[in-house]
Formats: structure tokens, C-alpha cells, sequence
């Protein structure tokens, strides 16, 4: 379907939902409030459906629901083999309509519906790969010779909360979901309410892998509601956690009453430190991808290109030319490069950005609107020279296409602006000096560094950040003892 009423060109995918629920103990339900909020495209800015919204009524059933599963329900007892094999079935579910979840993905999102492609299989392999850990698992075991045995009893901690963003929505949801559920855990999602839409498919495709019901609940709603009312229930003991830093600290406030157990992954200030001996072709694809892949919206962003003075010059003028020629336009068009931002909120938000840019940087590229598209949230890509770390832009997350490009002199000083500010989630290095990549890496203040690369992480590697960019890591057995608890056995031989 093409919707010729406004300006530029828009796809609306067939079947669209003009309502989205809840899903508790196995249905589709509305809020008991009959509250419901609105649900827009970016493209349009129109309300396209309306969702339930969650109140603490709502999440009170969910947790009810998610309890009886865990007390009384077949999943937390489940060989790991026979919940392997369920997961085995969801991934398997999720690649056979991944260009379905990918239109919706994309239309609820303004993700170039090639990125969102990708998400959908990274979503698969998020489900397959927990599936595999949690038959391989081994746990430890102690034996002081004619003395004792101690071993570890591993135990799902019970219904855990899982409070995901709006950026790559689904592909998150599955981050916090494959492995709360190969942990034998049952869980309540609240996703983010500009992108209720894919999330609303977990529930058909859970239910066809044969997850019980009750295991999987999900309730709509807005942060500070049915987000607030799931933080603070006693009956959920951990909260998984992605978002903005400051709602982290709010929800980490809001945990302590009950002692909850955390895991917060949240926003980033990512720099890509680029030396005069890179490969520089290399370095300018890899940092134009780093910051415009995604909308700009990417937690892992490299949104700060710090570059060693003397191919400075040259670089800003490549980098610029580069990102003057990416394609801004429909999500669903397959050229398209950068689509819309999600919501008119945050474009405002990012297009302060920009504006603030100017007063701070020389603007190279972008710095506003396209011209060829009069409505929906887009914004050129956005590149500002000679940015000094005390900028807003330099230190503050935008999470847009927006980046700012700085000198340096020294490796000294390189590695003091890329510490220079309170995130810490991600860097990138582009060096052909192994020695100064190894020393400069261990040197960094970031919970995940890329030497000469980006965007490739085995998924038994740690995940999150240090600093303001999160609490805890997960990624490979990481996650599954976030989802567990280990209670250790002792006894006397
Ligand atoms: P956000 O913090 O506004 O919202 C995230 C989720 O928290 C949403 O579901 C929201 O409804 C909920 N929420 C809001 N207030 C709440 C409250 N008081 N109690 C409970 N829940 C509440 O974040 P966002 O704008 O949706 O996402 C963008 C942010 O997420 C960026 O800062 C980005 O860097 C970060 N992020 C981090 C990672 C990572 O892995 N580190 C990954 C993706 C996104």
C-alpha cells in the first residue's frame, strides 16, 4: 500500500493492527483501565493504532500470571534440553517471517528496512544461541579429598521484569528474553511505548514453539506507569534494564526498596580514535557506518571521531564528502540509508542538537532537514569539525545521525578525550600499531573496544558498559547467572 497523501513517499505494510494488547497468561487482554495511548509512524507522525496502557492492575495480573508458571508450571523444571529445544523452535519461527517482522520493525521504527533485516536475524540467533549454551552448561564442583563435596545448584530466580527501549526494539526484547527463558525463568516484557509493534508478535511465535502459558507476559504502557509499577513489585526479585542513563538511576533508586537484582545497560558517548597510520579508507567506512547505521540511534554509536591532526584536514573533507552522499529517505525504500527518527519528540531533541552544533563546531555536512522531504522525522546526516570536548555535543548523548570530529596531537591526549566524558560503553581504534592498539585498548575507559573493526562480537563475549553506560555485563553465561541463582551445597564426606 502507498500513501500518496503526504509528500514524500510511504509504504504501509498490509494488515496492520489498528489496536495493540496485552498478552498475560496466555491472552490477549486490554488494560483493566481501558486506558490506552497512541502509537504514530515516523513517516506520518499519524496515529496509526492505539495500544493498551498498563497500570499497576494490569502488571499485578501479568506478575500473578507469571508466578503461578514459574511455582506450578512445567518450564523452570524442564530438562535444558526440552527448553532448548523450545528456543530452538522460536529462532527457527522468528527467521520464517523475518521479512514480515522487518516491515513492521520498520514501519514503527523509520530503521532502513535493510537494517531491520538484519536485526530480525540477529533476533534468531539471540534464541539459538541460548538454546545451545544451556545444554552445554556445566556447573562447579568441589571435592577436598576425604573431607567434603561442595557443588552448585543452579536455580532461575523466578519472574523477572524486562524493561527494553524503542531502538531496535525486537532485537533487544530478544537480548533480555532468550536467556531469561533458557534460565527457566518466566518473565513480564514492558517494551518501549513508541515501538509497541513487533513485540506484539512474540506472543503468536512463543505459543507456536510451545512455551506454557504464563511463562511469557507482556504489558504495553508508558515508563513511569506500568515500567514504574514493574520495578517496584515484590513479586518480581530482578529487573534487565535498557535505556537512558537518568531512567536508569531512577529505576536503580526504585529497585532498592525490595533489594532487586540489576542489570542496566544504558546510553553512550562512543569515541572512534583514528591514527595517522590507520587505513584510512578503512577508518572513514567503518565510522560513517558507526554513527549513521541505524538512524544514528544506536546505544553503541561511535558519535565522537577523534583524529590524530595531521591527516586531519583530509579526513574531515573525505568524512564530510562520504556523508553528503548518504540516502536519506522512506525506511522501506531498500536505497535508503538513514530513515526517519522514531518520534517527533526525539527529533526535536536531536534537531536542538544540531542547532547547538552549530554554535559549537564547524558544520561540514548536513545540519538540518533534507530539503527533498518536507514531513517525518529526518534529519541529514550531521557531521561538525573541530568540536572541543567541553561542547555539549562532544559529551552528551544525541542518538541521531549527528557526529563530532576533534584533533588530537598525542596518544596521551587521544586517550584523555576519549575518557573525557561520563559514558563509557563502546570504542573504536584504527591502527596499524599493534602495541599502541593493545596498550590504548587496555588503557580505555569502555566496557567493549574494536580494534580495526566494528559491529562483530561473538556472542559469548561480555556485553555492557562501565561508567554512566551500565551495571553488570551479560553476553554468553553472564546472562544465564544474571537469570540464576547459585545456591552452593556443602557436605561432609
Ligand atoms: P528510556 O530510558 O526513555 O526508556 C527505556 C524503557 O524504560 C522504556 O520501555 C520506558 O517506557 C521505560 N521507562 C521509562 N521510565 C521508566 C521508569 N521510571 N520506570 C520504569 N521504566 C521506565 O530509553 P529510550 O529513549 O527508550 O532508549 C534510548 C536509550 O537507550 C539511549 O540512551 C541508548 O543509549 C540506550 N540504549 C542502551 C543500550 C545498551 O546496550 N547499553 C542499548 C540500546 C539503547
Amino acid at each position: 500500500v502507498t500513501d500518496t497523501t503526504t509528500t514524500a513517499v510511504h509504504f504501509v505494510p498490509d494488515n496492520l493492527p489498528t489496536h495493540i494488547r496485552h498478552y498475560i497468561g496466555g491472552r490477549f487482554v486490554d488494560s483493566v483501565s481501558g486506558k490506552t495511548f497512541d502509537v504514530l509512524d515516523p513517516v506520518s507522525n499519524r496515529t496509526y493504532a492505539t495500544a493498551a496502557a498498563g497500570q499497576q492492575e494490569d502488571i499485578d495480573l501479568a506478575v500473578a500470571a507469571a508466578t503461578e508458571a514459574f511455582e506450578n508450571g512445567p518450564w523452570p523444571r524442564m530438562k535444558a534440553r526440552e527448553r532448548s529445544r523450545i528456543l530452538g523452535r522460536i529462532a527457527d519461527a522468528i527467521e520464517a517471517q523475518d521479512a514480515r517482522l522487518a516491515e513492521l520493525e520498520t514501519f514503527d521504527t523509520g530503521l532502513p528496512i535493510t537494517q531491520a533485516l538484519g536485526q530480525a536475524n540477529r533476533a534468531a540467533e539471540n534464541f539459538r544461541f541460548f538454546a545451545d549454551l544451556i545444554v552445554a552448561q556445566a556447573d562447579d564442583t568441589y571435592k577436598v579429598p576425604g573431607s567434603q563435596i561442595n557443588y552448585v545448584n543452579r536455580k532461575p530466580v523466578g519472574v523477572a521484569g524486562l524493561i527494553t527501549p524503542w531502538n531496535t526494539p525486537f532485537m533487544l526484547e530478544s537480548w533480555k528474553l532468550a536467556p531469561a527463558l533458557a534460565s527457566g525463568c518466566t518473565v513480564v516484557l514492558k517494551p518501549a511505548e513508541f515501538t509497541p509493534l513487533s513485540a506484539s508478535l512474540w506472543a503468536g511465535i512463543f505459543a507456536a514453539a510451545g512455551l506454557p502459558d504464563g511463562v511469557f507476559n507482556l504489558v504495553n504502557g508508558i515508563g513511569e506507569e506500568a515500567g514504574d509499577a514493574l520495578v517496584k513489585h515484590p513479586g518480581v526479585p530482578l529487573i534487565s534494564f535498557t535505556g537512558e542513563t537518568t531512567t536508569g538511576q531512577t529505576i536503580y533508586r526504585n529497585c532498592a526498596a525490595n533489594l532487586k537484582g540489576m542489570s542496566m545497560e544504558l546510553g553512550g558517548k562512543s569515541p572512534a580514535i583514528v591514527f595517522a597510520d590507520a587505513d584510512l579508507e578503512a577508518a572513514i567506512d567503518s565510522t560513517l557506518f558507526g554513527v549513521f547505521s541505524l538512524n544514528g540511534e544506536r546505544c553503541t554509536a561511535g558519535s565522537r571521531i577523534l583524529v590524530e591532526r595531521t591527516v586531519y584536514e583530509d579526513f574531515c573533507a573525505r568524512y564530510a564528502a562520504r556523508a553528503r552522499n548518504i540516502v536519506v529517505g522512506d525506511p522501506h525504500d531498500p536505497k535508503t540509508e538513514v530513515g526517519a527518527l522514531v518520534h517527533p519528540e526525539h527529533y526535536a531533541k536531536v534537531m536542538s542538537y544540531v542547532e547547538i552544533g552549530k554554535t559549537e563546531g564547524r558544520l561540514l555536512a548536513g545540519g538540518g532537514r533534507p530539503a527533498h522531504l518536507a514531513e517525518g522525522n529526518y534529519v541529514s546526516p550531521t557531521v561538525f569539525a573541530d568540536v572541543p570536548p567541553t561542547a555539549r555535543i562532544f559529551q552528551e548523548e544525541i542518538f541521531g545521525p549527528v557526529v563530532s570530529i576533534t584533533p588530537f596531537d598525542t596518544d596521551a591526549e587521544a586517550l584523555a578525550l576519549a575518557n573525557g566524558v561520563k559514558y563509557g560503553l563502546a570504542a573504536y581504534l584504527w591502527t596499524s600499531n599493534l602495541t599502541r592498539a593493545h596498550t590504548f585498548a587496555q588503557a580505555i575507559e569502555a566496557g567493549m573496544v574494536w580494534l580495526n573493526s566494528h559491529n562483530v562480537r561473538d556472542l559469548r563475549t561480555p556485553f555492557g558498559g562501565v561508567k554512566a553506560s551500565g551495571l553488570g555485563h551479560e553476553g554468553g553465561y553472564r546472562s544465564i547467572d544474571f537469570y540464576t541463582d547459585q545456591q552452593a551445597v556443602h557436605i561432609t564426606l
